[in-house]
């Protein structure tokens, strides 16, 4: 098995959005590959206990606030494990490529002529809406998915595209949007987006402790302020979200109402 990451080389693998069930058969198998592995705070408990007792592990866990050094330390941690000559695998939540800064150590792997590669995962917009059995575009109506952070770095105002995002055509995915649920409310509406559009947010998408919530974009700020707790959580907007009455066998339990 451990042939399948050469010695000295780094494989950045997507985690999925936390159940161990959504990790890929070839992510596992990285996994168990590897003689270190290095894992962001967001990798579910369930897919750390997937690494190997005699596996090296180390929590490069990131806080909101204090990345671009953390980012650092991460990257040299990583050189350094690879000149080692260890298998390095460097897990991330969901998948690598989405607001996942694997550019960043892409790029330090290629300065140091350290090999990699990307093993894909399920990102947390694909399991939200898995979740509440919706489909992220909807034929007619949504032709278009669009992918957005709302995450302003400190003392800077977010800066989006406004007018682009309010197409009524599109379901917007909002990555890292808890806090800045009223801005994003104010500013699509005041981009003309309708007052009604329906948001769902899910917050710990895929896991035990996942809650769904029903809302609409001018109820928002009060939705995230009220029914959200401390995971991480992830808005769906736009009008395939809308609520309807399937017998899909999603968790009724789960889903709250916000209106
Ligand atoms: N690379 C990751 C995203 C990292 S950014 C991916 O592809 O999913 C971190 C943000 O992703 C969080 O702030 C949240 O908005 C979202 N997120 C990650 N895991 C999530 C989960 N299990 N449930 C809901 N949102 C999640």
């Amino acid at each position: 098995m451990s042939e399948l990451i050469a010695p000295g080389t780094v494989w950045l693998v997507g985690s999925g959005p936390g159940d161990p069930d959504l990790l890929t058969r070839k992510a596992e198998k990285l996994i168990c590959a590897a003689s270190i592995v290095f894992y962001d705070a967001l990798v579910g408990s369930g897919i750390l206990d997937l690494i190997p007792a005699a596996t090296n592990r180390v929590a490069v866990g990131k806080r909101s606030g204090r990345h671009s050094k953390d980012q650092r330390t991460i990257n040299q941690m990583l050189v350094h494990a690879a000149k080692s000559g260890e298998r390095v695998v460097r897990l991330k939540g969901g998948d690598p490529s989405i607001f996942g800064r694997a550019t960043e150590e892409m790029e330090i792997l290629t300065t140091h002529d350290i090999m990699f590669q990307i093993c894909p995962g399920i990102t947390a917009a694909s399991a939200a809406a898995a979740s509440a059995s919706k489909s992220l575009t909807l034929r007619g109506l949504a032709r278009k998915l669009i992918f957005v952070t709302a995450h302003a770095k400190s003392d800077e105002p977010l800066d989006l595209d406004w007018q682009n995002l309010a197409e009524p055509d599109a379901t917007l995915a909002i990555y890292m949007g808890k806090s800045s649920a009223a801005i994003v409310s104010r500013n699509l509406i005041g981009a003309g987006m309708a007052k009604d559009t329906p948001v769902l947010l899910v917050e710990n998408a895929s896991l035990d402790n996942e809650r769904i919530i029903h809302s609409r974009i001018d109820l928002l700020p009060l939705t995230a302020k009220t029914a959200l707790g401390n995971g991480p959580a992830i808005m769906l907007i736009g009008s395939a979200m809308a609520r309807d009455h399937n017998k899909s066998l999603h968790r009724q339990s789960k889903i709250a109402e916000a209106l």
